[in-house]
């Protein structure tokens, strides 16, 4: 498969004048997917240019939200016309099962329509000015130019969850998947742009550029951008952070996570121990909110740890297109080093070897970026497998005996984004619920999202938030106007 028209600028679907090619591969066997063509210095600036024009000329910006909501909602009819297509496209690119990733369409048609609706209940508010002669009303614009950036795990689900805010508010868009897993982004772009022509908006409403950091990074400095929404890895959000000072950029920005998994010892053992594996080997763990670290009440310890272990080594790897499939490869050869690299540092460091700890023998995985699912026991605050983000199938454990200890553990980490606790005393969930300082905490469950509810990180997980009445709001300027019905002279000055 070869498309070299991938980058859209201005409504047009186009080659790069001096960009490189990139070849897109299957992380199951290394094969070839697509060769698609990847922007250079000029795309990047024709593509803000586009956005900028189409935002400035108002025929989408100043659109009614119900023509903005039309888009979106037939764009989610459009998605899950598509849905098969779509999800093969997702599971060749990323690995993930055809399960996952048809929830994935799911996800993103639900986030798609959830905008559509919110975009036309948001008529701003009239505030109380204590005179009769004046009215004062709270209104909500579209920011402008967005740069929507996205990392390689969860690409069409990361792309919809900016998209359709941004939109729905009103703004256009350049957006930048990842270079690694760029397909379901182009195919998402080619179903938008064709709602957004039949519903009249400008070329450049939407644009698509294709590249690595060396496309992104301009983005985040471009002084025509007005927004920079960011979703990947803490060290480049901080590079993003940094450069889009330069001109002050309203920021979002989703980052990594460390999370934690606490169990009490009055759980319910066998969903704790089904989901602290669903916790952190759904995707091979290559999810932000992964729970990485069980923290156990040491009463459990041993029959927990072992039935966990021997669950972990039954969990079948393969192709993501095979039924019997329950998970499939890291990204890349060099991610997966990264994280066997993780794995030996955290032996070598005292972690006891549960289960997996090297890549799986079945000579029809070898070409693939496979991993064991791997369990290390006796960790501690100090490795720094507990400390820093794996992304990948390892699961460390640590134990507490009291409640405040449990706490100490799970928030003793930069990160804030997600984790749950399990636990059948209410009291004591909504206790430690409290107190986490995440912001997303599960009790007794892990993993489930809805688009109505907010996503993102306290601490260094980033900033803002995604989904929900605030994500709307990351992609709107708030304006206050105030009208004076009959002014007359004021006489501050007498003379
Ligand atoms: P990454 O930071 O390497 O890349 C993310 C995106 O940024 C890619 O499109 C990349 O090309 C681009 N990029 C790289 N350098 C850039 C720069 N200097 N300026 C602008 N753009 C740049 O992340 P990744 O490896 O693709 O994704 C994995 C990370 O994403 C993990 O840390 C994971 O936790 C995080 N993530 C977070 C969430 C969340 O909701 N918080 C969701 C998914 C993934």
């Amino acid at each position: 498969m070869r498309n070299p028209n991938s980058l859209l600028i201005g409504g047009a679907w186009t080659a790069a004048r001096d960009g490189g090619e990139r070849r897109v591969v299957n992380p199951c066997d290394g094969s070839l997917l697509a060769t698609v063509v990847e922007a250079g210095a000029p795309e990047v600036d024709e593509a803000v240019r586009a956005a900028r024009t189409a935002f400035d000329e108002g025929a989408w910006s100043g659109a009614p939200a119900a023509r903005r909501a039309g888009v979106l909602t037939a764009t989610a009819d459009t998605v899950q016309r598509h849905r098969e297509e779509l999800a093969l496209l997702e599971t060749l690119d990323t690995g993930k099962t055809l399960a996952e990733s048809r929830t994935d369409v799911d996800d993103a048609t639900a986030v798609l329509r959830y905008y559509a609706a919110l975009a036309t209940t948001d008529a701003g508010r009239t505030v109380e000015t204590g005179r009769p002669d004046a009215v004062s009303r709270v209104l909500h614009e579209p920011v402008g130019v967005c740069a929507l950036i996205t990392p390689w795990n969860y690409p069409l689900l990361q792309i919809c969850w900016k998209v359709a805010p941004a939109l729905a508010a009103g703004n256009t868009v350049v957006a930048k998947p990842s270079e690694l897993t760029p397909l379901t982004t182009i195919r998402l772009f080619e179903l938008l742009q064709d709602r957004l022509a039949e519903a009249g908006a400008p070329d450049g409403t939407i644009n698509l550029l294709l590249g690595p950091a060396a496309v992104g990074a301009p983005l985040t400095e471009h002084p025509m951008v007005d927004l920079v929404s960011f979703t990947g890895g803490l060290a480049t959000g901080r590079a993003v952070m940094r450069a889009a000072a330069g001109t002050v950029k309203r920021l979002a920005l989703e980052l990594g996570g460390k999370n934690p998994n606490i169990v009490f010892a009055d759980a319910d053992p066998e969903a704790a121990v089904d989901f602290a594996l669903t916790a952190a080997f759904l995707h091979s763990g290559q999810v932000c909110s992964a729970g990485s670290r069980l923290l156990l009440h040491r009463s459990l310890h041993e029959e927990f740890t072992a039935e966990l272990a021997r669950r972990a080594d039954l969990i079948r790897l393969g192709s993501g297109l095979a039924k019997e499939t329950e998970s499939g490869p890291l990204i890349s050869a060099e991610h997966r080093a990264k994280v066997e690299e993780h794995v030996a540092r955290a032996l070598a460091e005292g972690a006891v070897l549960r289960a997996g700890g090297g890549r799986p023998r079945e000579e029809v995985l070898r070409k693939g970026y496979f991993l064991r699912p791997t369990v290390l026991d006796e960790c501690h605050a100090g490795m720094a497998v507990v400390r820093e983000e794996v992304f990948g199938p390892v699961l460390t454990v640590e134990t507490f005996e009291e409640e405040a200890e449990a706490l100490a553990l799970a928030n003793d980490t930069p990160y804030g984004l997600a984790g749950a606790v399990w636990t059948g005393d209410a009291g004591r969930a909504e206790r430690v619920a409290a107190r986490l300082r995440l912001g997303t905490v599960w009790i007794n469950d892990y993993h489930p999202y809805v688009p109505q509810a907010e996503w993102g990180g306290y601490k260094q997980s980033g900033t803002g938030r995604e989904l929900g009445p605030a994500g709307l709001r990351e992609y709107q300027e708030t304006k206050h106007v105030w009208r004076t019905l009959d002014p007359a002279p004021q006489r501050w000055f007498a003379g």
